[in-house]
Order: structure tokens, then sequence, then C-alpha cells
């Protein structure tokens, strides 16, 4: 958390169970969710079936990050040096809290009181935007989605497409009354003509900007390029007409050659947009007199990844490339959308991210926001195994959990209690026994429609199968052990 109130993980919101149920309750985000992730589903299987090495790309992705995250140190270093030899200057962030000053006294420095800004989960991650007017600075959002939250006053809810939980109609709203100067009143609620609004709303900002602020998708530590892919061109206005760019990259964003990129701008396209190319790729490296920017700074940002890197189940939450493939493909997701995450990071990669780089008391509840169904696992393009790590999360959550407290929780006496029935036959048996009974009792047409105490937790959202009034061991021992 970055102290302005607005960083990785958003204290203000409830945690995952709460907010969850409130947004279940919302049928028109749910029809917004369900139309778009549908659609880039779709989109996105059509072209990674396209490819006959599509599998083979995946693991060359994997193989890559992994032996990038075995040796960071080596190669950010050798960044450092590539970017200095380039002309650009590098900064080093150990958290939130000094990115955001370093940010903030490179913006003073050249005597400017507004940024420009590509689409950045870095920036977002550290609360910049929140940082900057703390300092009288305004930061403009540029990228279509960005530019709706911010004059929406609302919170990012996916990776990609941050204003996927709007639809058509809110936006022309957001765009009516909070854009200045307002667009014309009767602006439709058709995609162009809501693009050519923010067109004309975006163009006097970039023509006048001095500085810029972006994030980075790969930084190259063989020749210090550094690479933004985006689909709108925005990007590329901040980065070539500013003096100044400012680029805030997580150190886990490195990759040792440029070859390298051979391999992620196949990837990524494919998984994020279901494009084969995105329309802009935009590459500097430090700076070329006469050329873009004059001035470039790359803040490299730790803020948890060291202690991510130390874990070695949840480090390869640190290979992912940020292409939102698993929001996607998730069935939580596409109900409860991303603002029920509480994080910038939604959906399953920030299920086993956020929980890294904020500690897992900040977000305990989201290695449990998962159905296990693998459905990520198999879309990821870097082929990340999140059910791996929110199972191993899940078990820190609980541990921390135990240690924190003197007595144990009802969960705790359950498991124990079951423990103890299943270490024998003859326990098994009479627990059997026990629960036929029971059911029989409870049941109606075979089915429970709520369970007694604690456990009507469990039948609130569904009936249970009565218990059978034979075990099988029983069935087995009468059937078959006799011939
Ligand atoms: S975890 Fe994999 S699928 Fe999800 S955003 Fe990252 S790279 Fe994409």
């Amino acid at each position: 958390m970055n102290g302005t109130g607005d960083g990785l993980v958003w204290l203000d919101t409830p945690a995952f169970p709460k907010a969850a149920r409130t947004a279940l309750a919302d049928p028109q985000l749910r029809g917004n969710l369900r139309r778009a992730t549908g659609t880039i589903r779709d989109k996105r299987l059509a072209v990674t079936g396209e490819l006959g090495d599509w599998e083979q790309l995946r693991e060359a992705g994997e193989a890559l990050k992994r032996r990038t995250l075995r040796h960071l140190d080596r190669y950010l270093e050798e960044l450092e040096r590539s970017v200095t030899a380039a002309g650009g200057t590098v900064h080093w962030a150990a958290d939130a809290e000094e990115a955001n000053r370093i940010v903030t006294a490179l913006v003073q420095a050249t005597g400017e009181r507004e940024v420009v800004k590509v689409k950045s989960m870095a920036t977002q991650e550290i609360g910049l935007n929140e940082a900057l007017a703390l300092e009288g600075i305004t930061a403009y959002e540029t990228d279509l989605a960005e530019l709706i939250v911010q004059l929406g006053e609302d919170r990012p809810s996916h990776i990609l497409v941050p204003a996927i939980h709007r639809n058509r109609a809110e936006i022309r709203e957001i765009f009516l009354n909070r854009m200045v100067p307002a667009p014309d009143p009767d602006l439709t609620d058709e995609p162009r003509a809501l693009a050519e609004a923010a067109r004309l709303h975006l163009r006097e900002r970039f023509l006048r900007a001095k500085v810029a602020v972006s994030g980075a998708n790969f930084g190259v530590a063989e020749t210090g390029t550094v690479a933004v892919v985006e689909s709108e061109g925005n990007g590329r206005m901040c980065l070539t007409l500013p003096q100044t760019l400012i680029t805030v990259m997580g150190i886990e964003k490195v990759v040792p050659t440029f070859a390298d990129l051979e391999v992620f701008l196949q990837l990524l396209p494919r998984s994020s947009t279901g494009e084969r190319m995105n329309p802009y790729t935009s590459m500097w490296t430090g700076t070329t007199p006469g050329d873009g920017p004059q001035d470039f700074h790359l803040v490299l940002l730790d803020n948890g990844r060291t202690a991510t890197l130390a874990d070695t189940v949840g480090r390869q939450a640190l290979a992912c490339i940020r292409c939102s493939a698993c929001l996607n493909v998730c069935p939580v997701y596409e109900r409860t959308g991303g603002h029920a995450y509480g994080s910038v990071y939604p959906g399953p990669i920030g299920a086993v991210l956020t929980p890294q780089l904020a500690g897992v008391q900040h977000a305990a509840s989201l290695p449990f926001a998962s159905t296990l169904c693998g459905a990520c696992y198999d879309a990821c393009p870097v082929k990340i195994n999140i059910p791996e790590v929110l199972v191993h999360l899940r078990a820190e959550v609980v541990d921390a959990q135990r240690r924190s407290r003197h007595l144990p929780t009802a969960e705790a006496l359950a498991m124990k209690a079951a423990a103890a029935v299943l270490a024998t036959p003859g326990r098994l048996a009479a627990a059997q026994k026990a629960a036929a009974l029971g059911g029989r009792v409870l049941s109606r047409d075979g089915r429970i429609g709520r369970l007694p105490g604690p456990l009507h937790g469990w039948s609130d959202a569904r009936d249970s199968p009565a218990p059978p009034a034979e075990s099988f061991r029983s069935w087995w021992r009468k059937n078959r052990e006799q011939s």
C-alpha cells in the first residue's frame, strides 16, 4: 500500500466473498462481462488455433521466463548498463513510495504540472496518479478504457480492458457528464462516435504535453530497448511527442535478448486481444538526438517482487506477461468482475499475485476465489500453474490464521474429527451408518435441502444428496466377499 489510499490493494473494499455477493446481484454487470469475455475468448481461441506450434511457443515462453527469473539480478544489471550507455537514466525503487517519490521529483524537475500516461499496470499498482495529484501534478490517462475509468472516477476491473464492466450507454453518459470541454450533446453510443469524442479530448493534451509516463511490457537487457505493446496508438503519441519520458517497469519484465521478443510478441497479442499482431509495438533504446523524448528515465520497481521470487512455488506468478487470458476464461471472474478482487490485479493472476506482492494478510480471501478448474493454466501463454500457486497460498493463509489464533476454528475441529474418523475402518463404518440414518431423517426425495448446525453454509446454495442407505463397503461384504 502506498499511503495515498489507492495502490495495489484497495483497503476500503470488503473481502472477496462479500464483494462477490454484491457483484453477483448486479445483472447489468454480469451481462456486460459475459458478452465482453465471451467475445475475447472466442477470438483468442481462433487465432491460437491457427498456429501449429502454439504449444511449443508456450513452452519457449515459459522456459525464457524461468531462466530470466533464475538470473534476474544479472539481467537487471545488464539492463541498467545498456540503458545508461544508450543515454537513459536508471532508478531503482524498492517499493511504491520510493517509486512515486522518484517519478514526482523527475516531473517537478521539468517544471511541468501535467503528464500524459500510457496504460500501465505498474503505475496503478503504486498509485502514481494519486501521489502526483498530492503534489499538484495532473496525470491524464490516454488509453480509451483508462480514460473512461478516470473520467468516471471509477476503478479498473480488468487488466487489458479496465472499463469492461461498462457498456456503451454508460460510457456515453460518462463522456457527456465528465469531459472538459463537453462533447457534442448529440453524441451517440456508437463505438465510432465514442472513439471520436475521446480522440478530440486527448489530441489537445498530446500536443501540449512535455512529460509522459509509461509502463513497459518488456525491457531488453542486451540492448536496453524498452517495448510497449498497444492497440490504439495513444501510447505511440505519448512515447514520441513529449520531451521527457519516464517509464516505470516491474523488475520481472526484463528479457535477456532482443531475439526473445520474437516469442513474446507472438504470445502476447494472440492471448490478450485475440489478434495475430497488435497494431502498435513501440520500442525505444535510450535517447536519439532530434528524435523522440530527449530525456529518458527508467524506474525499476521491486515492490514485493524480490520476496515473491524467494518463494519457489509462488515465483512463477512473476512470469506473467499481463495478457489477461486467464481472466477471460475464469468462471469466477466472469460472474463477479474485477472489482470484487479489491486489487488492481483481478482474476486468477490477481488471486496469486496480489497476496504475494502485498502480503497474504492484505488479501487472505483471494487464493480461495477460485474453483481450481484449471482453465487459467490451460489458457496461460507462459504456462503459469495458477492452481498450484493458489493451493500453495491457501496453505499459507491457513497456517498464518492458525498461528494468530489461540482457539482452533470450527473448520479445524471438523478436519480433526474427519481425520479421526478416517483413521480406522471401524470408525468410518460407524460414521457411514450414522450418516445414513441422519440422511433418512433429513432428506426428501433423496435430497437434503438444509443441513443442520454449522453445516448449513454448505447447503445454503445447493441441495445435498442423501447418503445411501448402505455403504459400498457393506455392500461389497455382502455381495462379493461370500462368493
Ligand atoms: S497469468 Fe498467464 S494468462 Fe494470466 S495474465 Fe498472466 S500471462 Fe496472461
